[in-house]
């Protein structure tokens, strides 16, 4: 038997096991994938995934637990956990900080129900792609809330950001166009701006000198379009939109975000940063997941003028050619919007929460980077304190993740916490505690 973190591979192929593919190809392959995971190890970038035996929600239970323990094969595969490779104990039961259910709505009773109920009435999915046999009336519901929740034209739904991201560069732009993008935008946009063909500027984070030298120099072509995350999830901070608007403006170019860190809860009836920061009018086009704040199960979407739409059903390579959202999942952001639409509660008190941990971080004597975002980097600077300070708080009970270089820059490794609305102020209270007391025996606190 051959074993690998996580993954087990037999020889052989008795009943019901994999077999592995024979010949010198295949043989060949084996080792050039193994060499590259070796490489992943050694440079001590290796990603887990921890198992998680119930609901999304702030206090969790993981599969297996006690020292070391991985994973249900009951084999006692060593944890391999964040950015760094550790193997730990930790306990079963843990007070989550880590997940993007910023209004912790996954697991929200009337989200479930509306789930089950579409699953009932519209099935498992549609066994088809929108635009051949795939289009039920949810979705046309739930595109037509989208577009109404964020004060656009329409809007149209994608399996997931990532795809939207991927889909709308390519269809909307020409080797004639340009886009401008911010250096640190998310992968996906990244993806989606190689897939083009329109000219390329990369502007330093969030510099608007660099952006303005940018659209002078990209005056020569037909169409500008500035791309650029609305919040930014490894420092919580936010675009200066309102400068960009004003650029865009001057130099006549569109203006993109990506709000997948906003949507429902920044701004004061939580419409994104475009509301936030009073541009709503401004910003053209906007792309967003349903997979974070909107419930948490899978989706993602654009919204905009009316006629871009319409060009990304005929063109949008990601929406023409996979697979409709599925019935329960439609159900599920369809009634988070509602639940948002109705009242601004939720997420006032997620952005009450947020006040709470960072105050208190900052009187304990942590520096939290961004301000009013519910990603709350710990700041530590130190790639190894990061990973054992992380490391610990699990020991305490408490799931928060430790980035440190290639991840973010390097000297700037932090612990990202990551507060939701369905945390107590008693969760909160404790894990300020345990971080104050991870700080002072690590010599991050003095
Ligand atoms: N854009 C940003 C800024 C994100 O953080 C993510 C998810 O991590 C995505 C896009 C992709 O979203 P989805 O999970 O819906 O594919």
């Amino acid at each position: 038997m051959w074993r690998s973190v996580g993954v087990r591979v037999l020889r052989g192929g008795g009943a019901g096991q994999p077999r592995a593919a024979s010949g010198a190809a295949a043989a060949q392959l084996r080792r050039r994938l193994e060499n590259e995971l070796e490489e992943i190890r050694g440079a001590g970038t290796w990603k887990n995934e921890r198992v998680i035996a119930s609901r999304q929600g702030p206090h969790l239970r993981l599969a297996g637990g006690g020292a070391g323990a991985y994973g249900e094969d009951g084999e006692g595969s060593r944890g391999l956990f964040m950015v760094r490779c550790f193997s730990f104990s930790f306990p079963v039961g843990i007070l989550n900080f880590c997940a993007n259910n910023y209004l912790g709505l996954s697991s929200h009773p009337e989200v479930i129900r509306a789930a089950v109920e579409a699953l009932e009435k519209f099935g498992a999915g549609l066994s088809s792609v929108r635009f051949i046999c795939g289009t039920q009336s949810i979705h046309k519901d739930l595109e037509e809330k989208i577009a109404r929740f964020h004060q656009r034209e329409d809007a149209i739904l994608y399996a997931s950001c990532f795809d939207a991201n991927a889909g709308i560069f390519e269809a909307l732009l020409t080797p004639e166009d340009a886009v401008l993008s911010d250096e640190l935008n998310h992968a996906s946009i990244i993806d989606g701006i190689r897939l083009c063909k329109a000219n390329k500027y990369r502007y330093k984070h969030m510099d608007m000198q660099d952006l303005e030298a940018k659209l002078q120099d990209a005056q020569k072509h037909r169409l500008r379009l500035v791309a650029t995350d609305g919040a930014f999830s490894m420092d919580g901070d936010i675009a200066p939109l309102k400068e960009i608007c004003q650029l865009a403006q001057k130099y006549d170019a569109l203006v993109f975000i990506d709000e997948c860190h906003a949507t429902g809860f920044l701004g004061p009836n939580g419409r994104g940063t475009d509301e936030l920061l009073g541009v709503m009018d401004k910003v053209t086009i906007i792309n967003s997941t349903l997979g974070k704040a909107l419930g948490g199960a899978a989706g993602g979407y654009t919204t905009g003028p009316k006629p871009l739409i319409d060009l990304l059903r005929q063109r949008s390579r990601p929406y023409l050619f996979s697979n409709s959202l599925p019935p329960a999942v439609v159900g599920c952001a369809s009634k988070a919007l509602d639940l948002l639409m109705e009242s601004n509660a939720i997420a006032q008190s997620m952005a009450a929460k947020t006040q709470r941990f960072r105050s208190k971080m900052t009187a304990a004597g942590f520096t939290i980077s961004g301000k009013e975002h519910p990603i709350c980097p710990v700041m530590l600077g130190d790639a190894r304190l990061a990973a054992v300070m992380a490391e610990d708080m699990l020991n305490r009970g408490i799931y928060v993740i430790g980035f440190s270089y290639p991840v973010v820059p390097k000297g700037k490794a932090r612990i990202r916490v990551q507060i939701s609305a369905v945390h107590s102020d008693e969760d909160i209270d404790r894990c300020v505690e345990a971080f104050t007391e991870v700080g002072r025996k690590h010599g991050a606190l003095p």
